[in-house]
């Protein structure tokens, strides 16, 4: 074999070493108090990530069995809801909320944009009985980022919750849902916490709890406040998936261990969040420097870069050719984006080697798709603008770095 396979999707992610290898231990019974310690052993490392002191719930699904799991638990039939559709998991929040019964006022965003807060605001003036906003924090379908903070402040002092699909942001980039007001933030685990698909984890705000308490529940599996009391004994409500939460406890050390082998969580956090955003300033630098066009200009996601392609330059080729001559693979648009994107994941178990890889094969699938591009020196550009990044601590801000 010529190449290394890299997946640069924007899910599932590559797994680390040290992942797969406890990924392949002997099973532990999940009724035991060896399963428990291991569920109190995560416990600490997520909710720092959510940042949150509500308990963090492992759920049995994918992504959108937690998004499922949300909508059943905290809402009830003939509940209106306000869902920012932003593209294709905006209109999937439309989608479970109507198979529950609620009605959904969608605020529609332009494809590649973040929504307009203000917009928000009129809507739920509009609609004073909406019980939840249900948003995206990346939309993983345009690479855009939602201003999560901004609508956390205006909903304070509603009564509608705020609900935030973190699939493809959780571990990538913040949203400390106790301090930005996010009533419930729920993740899956093949995005960025560099596991396999199977596992996902759902907290709720302290309001978001007394509305699940006080919501019938209408479903046998999904049972929040259910998996709340189970947690608080060490199990969940049913088998749980108990080597996925092994890799999980694994994905965690890599995100909090110091050099010593001794977890630090702020320091952790630090740490990937600079490394994520670094590795967003890298890819966004090369593709501009091959002359490519960055489908989100201005709000854009961190773990994921969405490459806009030159009318004529036919896109499933192009993601083709990386895939076969470079062992890339990236992901392609969807609906009417499709042929016409390439989205180009940095999320997870992924370096700037990835990205430079990356954009080496892009550089030659744009090339093999009928495309051109004199640029000579994007990887270097692209490595400068990653040296820079890793400098600048973003914190909790995203750096203004558009020009
Ligand atoms: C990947 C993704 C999903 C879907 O998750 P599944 O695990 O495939 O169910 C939903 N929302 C967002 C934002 C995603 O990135």
């Amino acid at each position: 074999m010529l190449n290394k396979v890299r997946l640069l999707t924007p899910g599932p992610t590559p797994l680390p070493e040290r992942v797969r290898l406890a990924l392949a231990a002997d099973m532990i019974h999940h009724r035991t108090p060896a399963f428990a310690a291991l569920l109190d052993d995560i416990q600490i490392g997520l909710k720092h990530l959510f940042g949150t002191e509500q308990p963090v719930l492992p759920l049995s699904c994918s992504g959108t069995g937690a998004m499922t799991a949300a909508v059943h638990g905290l809402f009830s039939p003939g509940d209106k809801v306000i869902v920012v559709e932003a593209g294709k998991f905006g209109q999937r929040w439309s989608g479970i909320a109507r198979t529950r019964g609620l009605v959904a006022e969608a605020v529609q965003v332009p494809w590649g944009q973040a929504v307009d807060v203000a917009a928000v605001e009129e809507r739920l003036a509009a609609h004073p009985d909406a019980r939840g906003v249900l948003v995206q924090l990346s939309e993983t379908s345009t690479g855009a980022l939602q201003p999560i903070e901004a609508l956390g402040r205006l909903m304070r002092g509603r009564d509608a919750l705020l609900v935030v699909d973190g699939i493809s942001a959780v571990g990538i980039s913040p949203c400390p849902m106790d301090e930005w007001g996010v009533d419930c933030l729920l993740t899956g685990s093949q995005k960025g916490l560099m596991l396999p698909p199977g596992l996902a984890l759902l907290a709720l705000s302290e309001r978001g709890w007394r509305r699940a308490e006080a919501t019938a529940p209408s479903c046998f599996y999904f049972n929040l406040p259910g998996e709340r009391k189970n947690l608080a004994k060490g199990q969940g409500l049913f088998t749980s998936p108990v080597n996925l939460i092994v890799g999980l406890r694994e994905s965690l050390r890599l995100f909090f261990e110091d050099a010593d082998g001794v977890m630090r969580y702020e320091e952790g956090l630090r740490r990937i969040y600079r490394k994520q955003w670094a590795l967003t300033c890298m890819t966004r630098a090369g593709v501009k420097a091959l002359g490519l066009s960055l489908f989100a200009p201005t709000d854009y996601a961190w773990g994921l870069t969405s490459v806009l392609l030159p009318e004529g330059v036919d896109g499933e080729r192009l993601i083709r050719a990386a895939k076969e001559d470079c062992g890339v693979i990236f992901a392609g648009g969807q609906d009417h984006l499709k042929g016409r994107l390439v989205r180009f994941a940095h999320m997870g178990w992924v370096d700037w080697g990835d990205v430079a890889a990356g954009l080496a094969a892009l550089a030659h699938g744009l090339r093999a798709a009928g495309g051109y591009t004199s640029a000579r020196d994007y990887v270097e550009t692209a490595l400068a603008a990653y040296r820079q990044a890793l400098d600048v601590d973003p914190g909790r801000v995203i750096p203004d770095v558009r020009s």
